[in-house]
């Protein structure tokens, strides 16, 4: 599914006035690719995703869903929160399920096919389990089988990696981006980590600070066909990281 981001301003009003988010963003997702979003905290990377999912309206512009206008939420989008937002009185099997089972669709072949996602990620074993019975990388992988299993064709991810440890991280994040590109789903991941970024995208779109404006946009057409975790050993790793660096203007005082 394509996203095509147009002119897009967001001012949120509130009793202490209006505050003004992102400002004329233009951006596109291609049908099956995989863009990250980077910029400092409060520039609007998460209200953008609100925007595309159809939780918010944009002041001003317009999000389109393969050429259509987005107005309220759609079942094509799954939406995978920073936290896990696992519910810790229902078993894994029933936090998987919950998508399905809400949208009354907890048929026979959607048991199956959340079954296979559980034993694809190796959580086939832990059905019966309670979430806290899971060690975090478990948990998120959890929380991304419960967004998939209602099948979206889009996935939005908000730093979904965060609360993990660096070597869970790492691990998850190369599960994730092969099964995201497996099932060729469209995703849109927003993230403060540029390492991460550049691991597992076919294109970074880094805003500015508040409101958040498009700072630029990277292709990395240079790392295309290659897994999250090579990616990290070539030379021009480190060139793209320091080109996005700069661009952040991460003021370090
Ligand atoms: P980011 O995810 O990049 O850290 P957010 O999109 O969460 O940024 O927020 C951007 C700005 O908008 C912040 O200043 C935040 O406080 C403000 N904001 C976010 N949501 C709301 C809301 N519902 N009402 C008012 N202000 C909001
Ligand atoms: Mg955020």
């Amino acid at each position: 599914m394509r996203i095509e981001i147009r002119h897009v301003s967001m001012t949120y009003q509130s009793p202490d006035g209006e505050l003004e988010a992102l400002r004329d963003v233009s951006f596109e997702v291609a049908d099956g690719s995989f863009v990250s979003i980077v910029g400092p905290s409060g520039c609007g990377k998460s209200t953008l995703l609100s925007l595309i999912a159809g939780l918010e309206r944009p002041t001003e512009g317009a999000i389109l869903l393969d050429g259509e206008a987005v107005t309220a939420p759609t079942e094509k989008v799954g939406f995978m929160p920073q936290r896990d937002q696992l519910f810790e009185w229902r078993t894994i099997w029933r936090n998987v399920m919950l998508g399905p089972e809400i949208r009354g669709e907890d048929t026979k072949a959607r048991q199956a096919a959340v079954r296979a996602l559980l034993e694809q990620y190796a959580l086939a074993g832990f059905a019966g389990k309670q979430p806290a019975q899971l060690s975090g990388g478990m948990r998120q992988r959890c929380a991304l089988i419960r967004t998939l299993a209602v099948e979206p064709s889009v996935l939005l991810l908000d730093e979904p990696f965060s609360a993990l440890d660096y070597q869970t991280r790492l691990a998850v994040s190369a599960d994730i981006s092969r099964i995201i590109r497996q099932t060729n789903k469209t995703a849109v991941l927003v993230t403060h980590d540029i390492s991460e970024a550049i691991s597992m995208s076919d294109r970074i779109v880094v805003l500015t600070h508040r409101p958040g404006r498009l700072r630029s946009v990277h292709d990395l057409d240079a790392f295309a066909d290659v897994p999250v975790l090579e990616r990290r050993a070539m030379p021009a790793f480190q060139a793209m990281f320091n080109t996005i660096w700069e661009e952040l203007d991460v003021n370090v005082s």
